[in-house]
């Protein structure tokens, strides 16, 4: 049983444990000869859908020239070559977050890092405009997520009081954001303050798990100097980092659908650390830092690697893989779903690469114990949402909201029978997504014929 339990929030004891796997390791850095060439998915990353090519095979690209451009809620945002070399061509790969082949710019890496400078740099003197300005120009996506663009939390944005900047790296196994924020405080704290301007913002929650003691020393003394910007610590339960559980700890506020409706912003903190990075010098990032760690490695570390480099060639500098029956995650354990194959490239957004012993568990009847609807942070019934999709009862499921779900996997953590009740939650709500899509589309096509006869 786990230590502490409250409803939709627990500590994970045993699993949690896997930190020290690569929390106080040295960073290190893959070396030229694992990035020959590096991969640029050429698909919107939460639609899936073609972006807008403003290059071609063939051409000699900088870091930081514009290989095409995406369109996220009406808004063009930019994707960036983040090598410098030259495109030699068009490959299907695995794409990690789709998880499905789309086309990739696969381009030869000269390994001289030369930039273009893709945006005017910023300062605390600059304007709320010019900050998110840059914001967009840079192509600031946030970590860990869908890649959805930063700058977008914040144009048009009015009533924000605080920006919560999210550091609770509440995931397993995960520690960029511990390591990153002990080593590069000061661009924290820039990035932190830029936000703040940005959003017009009175204050800054920099939050984190008390149990970072490291962090906090880190952070205490440095921080008297930036107005505004304070500590807050949590507890180490999971998932603390889910934007909405975090907002209600620190702000004692909920909301509906946007952290905008409790006048609050949150973003990553290695997100805020790459805009006090790139506002100095206009330039993007070419380079991140993933956590590469798990029983089915020979190495476990925290490797700095140039985004678009394949997970393949990661593994490899670590040593290649100690099991035949493992299973790649893209991310933790709790929140990500394993990979195909491990010819997938690095995307901005990715933050680890787990590898797990495959476990096979046999699965037991359903004892209606309730602990899966007890445990879950979105207070939905993931049971009773397995029925309703085993019966393929749609207008159930649409009761039972799977849409609300945030892919936890608490439920299928608590689980007594060792059910995935996570991977029935997940098909419930495509399929609820593919009904509402049909039904708008009908209700159109519906208005759109009345609207014909009453010509
Ligand atoms: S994965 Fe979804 S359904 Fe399961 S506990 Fe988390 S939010 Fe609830
Ligand atoms: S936790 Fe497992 S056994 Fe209990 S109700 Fe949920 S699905 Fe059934």
């Amino acid at each position: 049983m786990p230590l502490f339990k409250s409803a939709g929030k627990m500590h994970l004891r045993g699993i949690n444990d896997t930190k020290h796997l690569t929390s106080e390791k040295e960073v290190l850095t893959l070396p030229d000869q694992y990035a020959k060439k590096v991969y640029v998915p050429l698909v919107d990353p939460g639609k899936g859908t073609p972006i807008t090519l403003k290059a071609k095979v063939g051409d000699e690209v900088k870091v930081g020239t514009l290989l095409g451009t995406r369109m996220t809620l009406g808004k063009e945002f930019p994707v960036y070559s983040p090598v410098s070399g030259k495109i030699v061509g068009e490959v299907m790969m695995l794409h990690s977050g789709l998880m499905r082949s789309v086309k990739h710019f696969e381009i030869e890496n000269d390994f001289k890092y030369e930039n273009i400078k893709v945006t005017e740099p910023v300062s605390l003197e600059s304007s709320s405009e010019e900050i998110i300005k840059a914001m967009h120009e840079l192509g600031l996506v946030g970590f860990g997520g869908a890649g959805f663009p930063t700058f977008l939390k914040y144009q048009g944005v009015e009533g924000i009081d605080t920006v919560v900047i999210n550091g609770v790296e509440c995931e397993p196994f995960l520690t960029t954001d511990y390591n990153a924020m002990i080593k590069e405080s000061q661009d924290l704290f820039l990035g932190a303050s830029l936000m703040k301007k940005a959003s017009n913002a009175s204050r800054v929650l920099i939050c984190f798990k008390k149990n970072k003691v490291k962090v906090y020393q880190a952070l205490k003394d440095e921080i008297k100097n930036y107005p505004g910007l304070e500590l807050v610590l949590v507890s180490d339960v999971y998932p603390m980092g889910w934007e909405k559980l975090l907002v209600q700890t620190v702000t004692k506020r909920t909301y509906e659908k946007l952290p905008s409706e409790a006048h609050v912003i949150v973003n990553n903190a290695q997100t805020a650390i790459e805009l006090g990075k790139s506002s100095k010098t206009g330039f993007i990032t070419s380079k991140k830092m993933l956590t590469v760690s798990g029983e089915g490695l020979k190495e476990n570390a925290n490797v700095i690697v140039p985004i678009g480099c394949k997970v393949s060639q990661i593994i490899d500098y670590l040593g290649g893989y100690v099991i035949d029956d493992g299973v790649v995650l893209m991310g933790g354990p709790m929140c990500s779903r394993g990979l195909m194959n491990d010819e997938c490239a690095v995307l901005p957004c990715n933050d680890a690469i787990t590898v797990l012993r495959r476990l096979v568990r046999r699965t037991q009847t359903c004892l209606r114990c309730g602990a899966c609807s007890d445990h879950c942070p979105a207070n939905l019934q993931p049971v009773e949402i397995k029925i309703a999709f085993e019966h393929k009862d749609i207008d159930r499921m649409m009761a039972l909201k799977p849409t609300s779900c945030i892919g936890c996997g608490l439920c299928s953590y608590v689980c007594p029978s060792h059910i995935e009740v996570n991977d029935f939650v997940k098909k419930a709500k495509n399929m609820v997504n593919m009904e509402n899509a049909k039904r708008a589309a009908m209700e159109k096509n519906k208005q759109a014929a009345l609207n014909g006869g009453n010509k």
